[in-house]
């Protein structure tokens, strides 16, 4: 049997390991996928070879020290600059980013796109980004602080915080329109927060025409809004979801077809 785990702190909430043993269940694979609390980043190679792992998902607040910590990285996390796959290859730690690719596929339907705008500027935010500019998207990013403006200006977004935006809306009269409008930041995740201040934020999902929130299984106030403007919307269940059937592929070898997807989902959702 081939070892599986996801390493996270906290990690007890993590429903990985119901999604990725309802697929190897579907397909037969003789894996078993468990959790890894881990308080130390700095400590995940050694842990992760220790425990003789075929393979593992790295979530928060490890997806950096992932990456640092990786042997071979592939092209696309290089440049986003964060892990959340890792891959045993023989001893030699291989690791991938599947949170872009599977955000790109949660919002296939909401294609062809043109302008995103997208809330936040953190790890996921990095992602999404990154796979967006390389669809050549074009990104707007709107975030509390500056925190991070220089990598997302380096791969040609634009950028602003929630002063010199509300300063260029209200004196310049602008109206700002995108294809998709996408919360990856934190608020709504545990609170009722508004991911920016509402003033801005309700004209601009009325001036979008889709949106989406990185955030699964709640109506976040974000999604309340753009439910209010009736807009297309989804939340991040197929994100999750998605980037788990990548990183599948990659521990198992196996294509993930739509019914080994759908069983992915089960799992999830039964959890
Ligand atoms: P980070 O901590 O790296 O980034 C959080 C971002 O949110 C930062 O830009 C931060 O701003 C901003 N932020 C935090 N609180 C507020 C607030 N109250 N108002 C406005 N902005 C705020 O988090 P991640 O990028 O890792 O995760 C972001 C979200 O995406 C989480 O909700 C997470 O659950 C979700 N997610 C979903 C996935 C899925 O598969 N569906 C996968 C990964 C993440 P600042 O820079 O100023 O601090």
């Amino acid at each position: 049997m081939q070892n599986f785990t996801i390493f996270g702190n906290p990690v007890e909430h993590s429903k990985s390991p119901q999604m990725h043993n309802a697929g190897f269940k579907n397909i037969n694979f003789d894996g078993n996928y468990t959790k890894t609390l881990l308080e130390d980043g700095n400590t995940i190679k050694e842990v992760f070879l220790s425990q003789n792992t075929k393979g593992a998902n790295i979530t928060v607040p490890h997806k950096e020290f992932a990456y640092k910590n990786a042997d071979i990285i592939d092209e696309l996390a290089i440049k986003i600059g964060a892990v959340n796959t890792y891959i045993n290859e023989n001893g030699k730690i291989k690791a991938y980013n599947t949170d872009a690719p599977g955000f790109y596929k949660a919002i296939e339907e909401f294609n062809p796109l043109n302008t995103v705008l997208l809330l936040g500027a953190g790890g996921t935010a990095k992602a999404i980004a990154v796979i967006l500019r390389e669809n050549n998207i074009d990104v707007t990013i709107l975030n509390r602080s500056n925190n991070s403006k220089d990598f997302f200006t380096n791969i040609g977004c634009k950028f602003y915080n929630w002063d010199n935006m509300q300063l260029k809306y209200n004196t310049k009269n602008i109206i700002f329109n995108y294809d998709l409008i996408v919360n990856s930041t934190s608020a709504g995740l545990k609170d009722d927060n508004h991911p920016a201040p509402l003033e801005l934020l309700k004209p601009l999902i009325k001036n979008s025409k889709y949106a989406f929130d990185c955030i699964y299984g709640k109506l976040t106030p974000f999604l309340q809004i753009a439910k209010e403007y009736n807009k297309q919307y989804k939340d991040g269940e197929d994100m999750l979801l998605y980037q788990g059937a990548i990183a599948f592929e990659l521990f198992t070898n196996t294509k993930a077809d739509s019914i080994v997807v759908e069983a992915m989902r089960r799992g999830l959702k039964e959890s």
